[in-house]
């Protein structure tokens, strides 16, 4: 049989669009690794023969339940969580919980579809997915968050299983939140199973460096892409977007690598300091005070307050690091922060460039690292937690460290081996798209159709 890789690959992507109506973030996604793939399905027919490319857009398992809680004044909410479980051909399904009144069966499907090729990146046997609510964390307390959590694992204990399917944390799902998500699974299991869960309290299973280890990891991608170029970290103007956990701990680790960090943000709006942020004032903001990033400035005279988080790209930098949401940089902030000199992006966050901020950024001769690449030491972490979690026994932070330095280090020669052996020297979107496939495709070959 012989099939024309772009035109199989055109209709593909229209059926997608037809049973997945009103998805948009999730066509981006496909559209995205589907162009990529082009060149290897030339290559290999066989992976569109056997089915194995209508298999990878089309999740194994969705999951959409009902959340009902009670608040403080004892009224009576319903949110909806959601569950998909995209692809287990490499090992179980893993991936964060997301609560954010933004959630939809679109932004978790765009996550779990991501998250198959980021996972298979890290080397490491995991498969994808990703879930969450519809729930708004903010100005919630606590007792009404473990209220809510102990909800949703009401359902969700039935999906999941340390062989099965692994949950972690994602935008509003932090350690407060996975410990009483933990809480409730082993009530009701009645069973000490400390992989279920990943990003766990040190205490019950956690592991050290798995806080840090998308922000850091991030920065050792970003520096392994600047460092095949002759460049360095040290010295750079760098911007970060965001100010939940990947954002602080990029901010960490760029101020070791010698970066000045001189804005950070929130859904509200962007602080910029052209002094440098400080990391402890905003851990102390964010993770202990649990405020809005415009306190920032009664700590630091030198630091303004700017309302708009999209602002924060007309600031000049050398480096920008998206680390909030998806879609926060369009083609008018990219085209912004090329003509402002910036010369390398990493993205923290999920799918934060759009597809035409993308194009800008690869047609412009940006060092681009994608989000499946350059975020991936979070999960590869994770994975790390689950293997002490199977051995019983803890690695101290130094050792977790240096496994996700490796990891890190890796996932660039692969991203870049991959995009060069296509053709597409220095394309680490088409690198990170076709190393993450082929893994799994050969793998969905191996097990047959199933
Ligand atoms: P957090 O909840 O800790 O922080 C999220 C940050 O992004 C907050 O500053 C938040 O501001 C901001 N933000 C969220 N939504 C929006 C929005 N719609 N517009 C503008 N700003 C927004 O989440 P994480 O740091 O964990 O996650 C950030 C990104 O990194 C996400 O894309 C996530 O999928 C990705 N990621 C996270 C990993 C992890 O290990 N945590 C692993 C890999 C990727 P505000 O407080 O105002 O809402």
């Amino acid at each position: 049989m012989s099939i024309n890789a772009k035109p199989y690959c055109a209709d593909l992507y229209q059926r997608v669009i037809k049973r997945n109506a009103n998805e948009p973030e999730f066509h981006q996604a496909v559209k995205e690794v589907l162009e990529s793939l082009i060149p290897v399905l030339e290559k290999h027919p066989d992976y569109i023969e056997l089915g194995i490319m209508e298999s990878i857009v089309e999740p194994e398992r969705q999951i959409i339940f009902r959340v009902p809680w009670v608040d403080d004044a004892g009224s009576v909410h319903v949110n909806r969580g959601f569950r998909v479980q995209f692809n287990s051909a490499i090992g179980p399904y893993k991936g964060g919980l997301r609560f954010h009144p933004s959630v939809y069966i679109g932004i978790i499907k765009f996550l779990g579809f991501e998250q198959v090729f980021k996972n298979s990146l890290t080397g490491l046997p995991i498969g994808g997915a990703k879930g969450g609510a519809d729930f708004d964390p903010k100005g919630k307390s606590d007792m009404e968050i473990m209220r809510f959590c102990q909800s949703f694992m009401t359902e969700l204990y039935r999906h999941i299983g340390h062989d099965m399917d692994v949950p972690a944390g994602d935008i509003g799902v932090g350690a407060r939140e996975i410990g009483y998500l933990f809480g409730q699974y082993k009530k009701i299991k009645n069973a000490y199973e400390a992989g279920v869960l990943t990003g766990k309290g040190l205490s019950y299973g956690g592991s050290l460096t798995r806080k840090e280890a998308t922000g850091y990891g991030l920065i050792y991608f970003v520096n392994e892409m600047m460092k095949a170029r002759g460049l360095s970290i040290e010295g750079k103007n760098v911007l970060i977007s965001g100010s939940g956990n990947v954002a602080i701990y990029a901010l960490e680790k760029v101020r070791q690598y010698g970066g000045r960090v001189v804005a950070v943000s929130d859904s509200g709006g962007y602080i910029h300091d052209p002094c440098g942020i400080q990391v402890s004032t905003l851990k102390q903001i964010k993770e202990v005070n649990r405020q809005r990033i415009f306190e920032y400035v009664k700590y630091h005279p030198t630091a303004t307050y700017h309302e708009g988080c999209s602002g924060i790209w007309t600031i000049p930098c050398d480096i920008a690091l998206p680390c909030a949401t998806q879609n926060e940089i369009d083609e008018k902030s990219a085209n912004m922060l090329v003509a402002n000199g910036c010369k390398v992006v990493g993205e923290g966050a999920n799918m934060p460039t759009d597809l035409a901020g993308t194009k800008v950024f690869l047609d412009n001769g940006v060092l681009f690292g994608p989000a499946k690449a350059a975020n991936a030491g979070g999960v590869a972490t994770s994975a790390l937690e689950m293997s002490q979690n199977s051995m019983r026994l803890a690695w101290t932070f130094e050792e977790v460290d240096a496994r996700l330095k490796d990891i890190m280090v890796n996932i660039y020669k692969n991203t870049s081996q991959a995009a060069e052996a296509y053709g597409l020297k220095d394309n680490l979107v088409a690198g990170a798209n076709i190393a993450g496939f082929k893994k799994v495709a050969e793998t969905m070959k191996a097990h047959g159709v199933v």
